[in-house]
């Protein structure tokens, strides 16, 4: 009815600093109630090729500012979507099904960190300099943006990876066509809304909403965008890395995973299983760090199943608006059937499912009968070789198995197509760092998790991606490096 469509929350693509409206859309839900509430542009070429117009337009005079007037407005960003934090934490939880104790204390923060982190950071790169002196020559690198970005970015923590790209990729002088999720799409579009005031100029930063097939694939095959940054699934990475081949174009691509935790005997248990269950099962699970293999060593694997699924017990499932819930919902219906089709498939191999989905019964708000909830669910006795120990399940299940020796816990935890991340639990330092050295994962977290410094290397291993990103990895991702020599 004319009623119910306006009070629709409409978003708007953002081109050359302008609001545009898209000739169709896209219906967005709110994972919490099922109801579709907002409705996103289905972008197609058409609108990519406005943007990256107004992209390269921006272009000369974006990349000749100095670094420090373009680290002023990435502060001045940053200070306003701070402002708007309750907002911004308000909006990401009703449209991706987060709790709004998450948004809050880690999406919202860490999206205006990116901006601070990367305002700072570009102050402090130097270049190389070697001398030949015996040739009279010296050598120095020099390094320029790249060009027009194209960002493409996942559901899952929306504006904190969207800005983990754009705040990088400004800040090195690069102009940007963002495509984030057609499922979270709204905190971008409220972001734009700041970008003026920052003074950003028109065209910098653009915004595109819409599918991967249409959108994402339009960017990725747009001959004047150099470089794609893509966060997501290791499928959609390989159909960009192919349609983008005959361009040659630079990649970045941090993926899926299947992140193993290592808890060894003498572990300190009172800290390793609060922050064991957090890994499991902070924002759904839906997290590309979570853990979902946790190997425990034979003598203490009975006590830490009890204690692990006693506390497992204790997590909140319900509406994501509450402060006092830990679970909120999962993406959508299509996703929380996946991930539901998992422990199907456990148990009909055989494996025992210890508390959760399909042991115990879940109760919900009158409101939130038709959101796509889930308890969290510990599954046991599960084989290396089955699909919920090698496949990325991005939901609230995780699988606990045991292990005897150190050497065999290492080849079990590579035994997987991916690595991205690992967490090594032990009060023995030298075991601390042997196994982390051999662990095939490209962030290896012990006797903690999610610490994260961001000058340091972020990225996978093996199928969950391609380079890293950080202070210098984004530097250089971001720029172009050329070699001068000078004889004297
Ligand atoms: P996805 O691959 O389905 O989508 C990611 C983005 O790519 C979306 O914006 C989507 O519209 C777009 N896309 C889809 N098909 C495309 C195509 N053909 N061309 C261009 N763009 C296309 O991933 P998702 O389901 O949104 O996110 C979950 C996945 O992301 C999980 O696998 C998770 O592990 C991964 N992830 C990785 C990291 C990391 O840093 N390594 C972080 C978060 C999420």
């Amino acid at each position: 009815t004319m009623a119910h469509s306006k009070a629709l929350l409409v978003l708007e693509n953002f081109i050359g600093g302008k609001f545009v409206t898209c000739s169709s859309y896209i219906d967005s839900y709110n994972p919490s109630t099922g109801d579709v509430y907002c409705r996103v542009p289905d972008s197609g070429k058409e609108e990519v090729e406005a943007a990256v117009k107004a992209a390269k337009d921006a272009f000369p005079i974006w990349s000749s500012k100095s670094p420090l007037e373009r680290s002023r407005i990435l502060n001045k960003l940053a200070d306003l979507i701070e402002h708007d934090l309750e907002a911004f934490a308000q909006a990401e939880s009703k449209d991706q099904g987060k709790t709004i104790t998450f948004a809050r204390t880690v999406d919202i923060p860490r999206a205006v960190y990116n901006f601070r982190f990367f305002a700072s950071s570009i102050l402090h790169h130097t270049t190389e300099c070697t001398e030949m002196a015996t040739m009279g020559c010296v050598h120095y690198t020099s390094r320029a943006p790249v060009g027009v970005a194209g960002l493409i970015s996942p559901w899952n923590l929306p504006l904190y990876l969207l800005t983990w790209k754009i705040a990088p990729a400004i800040a090195c002088g690069n102009t940007v066509v963002a495509k984030p999720s057609e499922m979270t799409s709204v905190t971008a579009w409220m972001m734009c809304k700041l970008l003026e005031k920052a003074g950003v100029p028109h065209g910098v930063v653009n915004v595109v909403f819409g599918t991967g097939a249409k959108t994402g694939e339009a960017l990725v095959c747009h001959p004047d965008v150099p470089l794609i940054s893509f966060t997501g699934s290791t499928l959609t990475a390989q159909r960009i890395t192919e349609k983008s081949a005959p361009h040659c174009k630079r990649l970045s691509l941090e993926l899926g995973g299947k992140n193993p935790a290592i808890i060894f005997d003498d572990a300190d248990l009172t800290q390793c299983i609060p922050m064991t269950l957090r890994s499991s099962f902070a924002n759904q699970g839906e997290i590309c760090l979570c853990t979902s293999r946790i190997f425990v060593q034979r003598g203490i694997y009975s006590e830490f199943l009890k204690r692990f699924v006693a506390e497992a017990k204790k997590w909140k499932v319900g509406n994501p608006s509450d402060p006092t819930v830990d679970v909120g919902a999962l993406i959508s219906e299509e996703h929380l059937e996946k991930v539901r089709s998992y422990v199907k498939k456990a148990q009909a191999e055989g494996a025992r499912v210890l508390c959760g989905e399909g042991v115990d019964s879940l109760t919900l708000p009158s409101g939130n009968q038709k959101g796509y909830f889930m308890l969290p669910t510990v599954i046991a006795e599960v084989k290396d070789e089955s699909c919920c120990m090698q496949e990325e399940i991005f939901g609230p299940v995780t699988c606990v198995v045991a292990f005897d020796t150190e050497e065999e816990v290492i080849k079990r935890a590579n035994s997987v197509k991916y690595g991205l991340a690992a967490t090594v639990w032990s009060s023995n330092v030298g075991r601390v760092h042997r196994v982390a050295q051999r662990l095939q994962a490209g962030l290896v977290w012990t006797n903690c998790w999610l610490v994260r410094d961001l000058n340091l290397p972020f990225g996978g291993m093996k199928a969950s991606g391609i380079g890293r990103e950080g202070a210098k990895d984004s530097y250089e991702f971001f720029t172009e490096v050329k070699t001068i020599t000078i004889k004297h």
